[in-house]
């Protein structure tokens, strides 16, 4: 049977809110509470490294492969945002986790750590655009359909480690599993074991990619959910033949890579390997060499022969990175139109240096927590992944 399904156009992306009067709570921004060292300041990297040292093992800074290299330099341990939760988690004794990351996996850092432990987020504007296109009211009101069409009893729910802590406690409370780019099919296997239908959030890219490339769905076996419309513009009868209900989300770097890119890449590099991310678009994902999360592509390049030429779909400061550790190798940004990740690059030297030396001084700063309640729930959902075969 031919299918009849097309790409869908990105989902709009509002502009983050920022300034004072937005919600901390939210992946939304507020402004630094403190004052903040000029850019310009020649001292940076001085201060940095001397409120890291009076802090001493009372602290532990974590660095996320997307964070700008002003910053990695500081990080005490780089990964992905799973990765560097669990390296929270396994130093109980640094009494200060200073996460260069943004909210989602500062979140995570809390729910993991024991309740001694203080996650710092250094910039509380750094969100993630994906995480917010998930609200924990979209949410409940997408399950009360689901309830309303008769098929909740047989949904289980799935979201990638990319989601707020409240929608996690959400897929928690109600028997899902929380999933990373790595184990997204090992989730979605053990989710079709216990339900006839998964409702995937909140990036659809990586619920499409790994459904139909890894598990043999077809395209059309995945239904759009769109939060923004009543029933998720799906009727009841759509609601319980899916498959896949996909959240209508998706990352806001790795979504703007084209197909076009990785045909003009392939025109003007001869013999080029396309290496992306899940997150990308299907188009983009079938049209590319490889596909893999983070970590992946670091050991691709690791082990990939001299000489050879990669054209890498995901954000730039890990790719930039990644070719000035293989000079060897010909190591290239899939598309020039795409840009850093804005929320990210959030955390720069002079926030890192602000929070490190009010933390010096004895001052708690940008302290990111989550509810008891929500943080015991999202955690069943996070155990079970980390139960997954
Ligand atoms: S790269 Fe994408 S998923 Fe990661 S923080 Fe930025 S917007 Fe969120």
């Amino acid at each position: 049977m031919t299918s009849t399904w097309t790409e869908p156009t990105n989902t709009a992306t509002a502009l983050l809110l920022l300034g004072r009067g937005a919600d901390p709570s939210s992946e939304k921004g507020v402004d630094c509470p403190g004052d903040l060292p000029a850019p310009s300041d020649p001292d940076l990297v001085a201060r940095a490294t001397a409120a890291k040292a009076k802090l001493g093992s009372k602290v532990f800074v974590l660095g996320h492969h997307y964070q700008r290299d002003e910053v990695i330099q500081f990080a005490d341990v780089t990964g992905d945002s799973f990765k560097l939760a669990r390296e929270a988690a396994a130093r109980p004794d640094a009494e200060y986790i200073v996460f260069c990351g943004v909210h989602f996996m500062a979140e995570s850092a809390d729910i993991l750590t024991t309740d001694a432990q203080k996650v710092v987020l250094p910039d509380l504007a750094a969100g993630c655009s994906m995480a917010d296109m998930a609200q924990l009211q979209q949410v409940e009101a997408a399950w009360d359909a689901l309830v309303d069409a008769g098929v909740a009893d047989s949904t289980v729910p799935v979201t990638y480690m990319n989601s707020s802590a409240d929608i996690k406690g959400f897929v928690g409370r109600h028997g899902g599993v929380v999933c990373t780019s790595s184990n997204a099919k090992a989730a979605l296997t053990w989710a079709f074991e216990r339900g006839q239908r998964v409702l995937f959030l909140p990036d659809q890219h990586l619920g499409r990619n790994t459904a139909v490339l890894e598990m043999g769905f077809d395209a059309d076996d995945c239904l759009l959910y769109d939060p923004h419309k009543p029933n998720g513009g799906l009727t009841q009868a759509q609601l319980g033949e899916a498959k896949m209900l996909l959240w209508r989300g998706h990352c806001s770097v790795h979504g703007r890579f084209t197909k076009s890119a990785v045909d003009e890449v392939r025109m003007r590099v001869p013999g080029v390997n396309v290496l992306v991310h899940p997150e990308c678009r299907y188009d983009v994902v079938t049209a590319a060499d490889y596909v893999g999360s983070t970590e992946y592509i670091i050991k691709a390049i690791e082990n990939a022969p001299a000489g050879s030429a990669w054209a890498i779909g995901t954000e730039l400061n890990l790719v930039r990175r990644l070719g000035l550790a293989h000079p060897d190798k010909q190591v290239m940004f899939l598309d020039r139109q795409v840009c850093y990740c804005s929320t990210m690059n959030r955390i720069d030297l002079p926030h890192l240096v602000w929070a490190l030396e009010e933390l010096a001084e004895g001052r708690l700063v940008n302290q990111i927590t989550v509810d008891p309640k929500t943080a015991l729930e999202a955690r069943s959902a996070l155990d079970q992944m980390l139960a997954l075969p």
